[in-house]
């Protein structure tokens, strides 16, 4: 067995309260997986990050990138320490992505080829060459609960026809990645601990910014029947209507009883507003990443008026505009707070009165901002803690919102037995 889902209740809207199970523990969906690019969310000790959010439970699992781990330390020195769980030392469930966004994105001197990508490494330029096969066998070694199907991800913006051609190629590499993943899927390091279980593949819809090739794109892979699917390609600058009409179209052509999970996404109103939709699960770097450049999510408190700034995707996390509100969701505005400003240099109140993270119950905005300035470590780990708290703690109030506003009696359950 790969993965049980089991939904507890869907709203008229869509949404799903769910519980996806992994051979290294249960996963309480609609989920945000942190993301752990280098088998480390950067800056927070494995200690603290299990305390972070709601219950102090911490999240159920996190996402760590093929690509970086391939270079390195190298998967093969992974597998011989036991796997990614061992090495990083965390118990609990794992994702890792295909390496494709990141050969796309971050590689240089890229050949894109039918058989795959030829690239040189952005740490030292050695060549490399991923096709959909080494991408599943460097998963494997890693050995995560959940791999991602190689894929090609198209530029922004791209015309229709090279939209659709990079989307051919995409199903060409599901399919060998799949074929792959079947032969080979008892080699994962951990085959022995769980004897009965293996990982899941979860293939990737593409099909850029047009609808019919979105439409296409999901029902050829759910006739190759992966064990959950992505959405990818989205939130890559374009504006959030876009984003939330692909997402739409998508989830419509998905099965009811296999997770559903978009990549890359988003802001916490946006990953409330999905997860509300029917979206799973939901990774980004944008808590960490926000928070090591000073920027830190909170509420607005009873009273408190902000300038209401438009809604837009993200283009770059690393932005520190002075501090500014999105539109109201429905879970009240949500700020973004530079620390830096001069304003929080006295300011002995916490980031977030409401917040009930162990960064807010214990420090102060003064103290915040003076670590950010005098460049302090602890800075970072800080506002890292704070701001996934956030994201968790959203997560956590939607879970419960859905399992109130479902409609009775619709429990499914899937064993997706290989
Ligand atoms: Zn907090």
């Amino acid at each position: 067995m790969s993965l049980r889902f089991e939904v507890a209740a869907t709203t008229p809207e869509g949404g799903r309260r769910a519980a996806l199970h992994l051979p290294h523990g249960s996963v309480q969906t609609p989920v945000f997986m942190p993301v752990g690019t280098a088998a480390t969310v950067k800056a927070v000790p494995h200690e603290l990050l299990e305390q972070i959010g709601a219950d102090a439970r911490g999240p159920d699992i996190l996402l760590a990138n093929t690509y970086h781990l391939y270079l390195r330390p190298g998967h093969q020195t992974i597998r011989r320490l036991g796997g990614l769980h061992r090495f990083m030392s965390w118990p609990r469930p794992l994702l890792t992505d295909s390496g494709g966004f990141q050969v796309f994105s971050l590689a240089k001197l890229r050949k894109i080829t039918p058989e795959g990508v030829e690239f040189r490494s952005h740490l030292d330029g050695s060549a490399h060459f991923f096709s959909p096969e080494h991408s599943i066998e460097v998963q494997i070694a890693l050995g995560a609960d959940i791999l991602m199907a190689f894929d090609e991800c198209v530029e922004t913006p791209a015309t229709h026809e090279r939209t659709r051609d990079s989307m051919a190629l995409t199903h060409a590499w599901a399919a060998r990645s799949k074929a792959y993943f079947d032969a080979h899927k008892h080699e994962v390091p951990w085959a022995n601990d769980f004897p009965d279980q293996t990982q899941s593949l979860f293939g990737i819809v593409q099909g850029g910014m047009y609808a019919d090739l979105r439409r296409e794109s999901a029902l050829r892979l759910v006739e190759m029947d992966f064990d959950g699917y992505a959405i990818g390609g989205l939130a890559v600058g374009e504006p959030r209507e876009v984003t939330r009409e692909m997402i739409a179209r998508t989830l419509e052509l998905l099965p009811a009883n296999k997770p559903r999970y978009v990549m890359g996404v988003g802001y916490p109103d946006e990953i409330e507003e999905y997860a509300r939709m029917g979206v799973d699960m939901m990774d980004c770097v944008l808590p960490t990443r926000a928070g090591r450049h000073g920027l830190l999510f909170r509420r607005t408190q009873p009273g408190e008026s902000l300038p209401i700034t438009p809604a837009r995707t993200p283009t770059s996390p690393d932005e520190t505009s002075p501090t500014e509100t999105t539109p109201e969701s429905q879970s009240g505005s949500i700020v973004r707070m530079n620390i830096k400003r001069l304003e929080y240099a006295e300011d002995p109140s916490p980031i977030d009165p409401t917040c009930t993270c162990m960064v807010c119950r214990r420090y102060s905005r003064a103290y915040l901002r003076h670590l950010f300035v005098a460049r302090e470590p602890l800075g970072a780990t800080l506002n890292s803690i704070h701001n996934l708290a956030f994201y968790l703690d959203t997560m956590s109030r939607v879970r419960e919102d859905l399992m109130s506003a479902n409609s009775p009696g619709q429990i499914m359950a899937t064993d997706i037995t290989q």
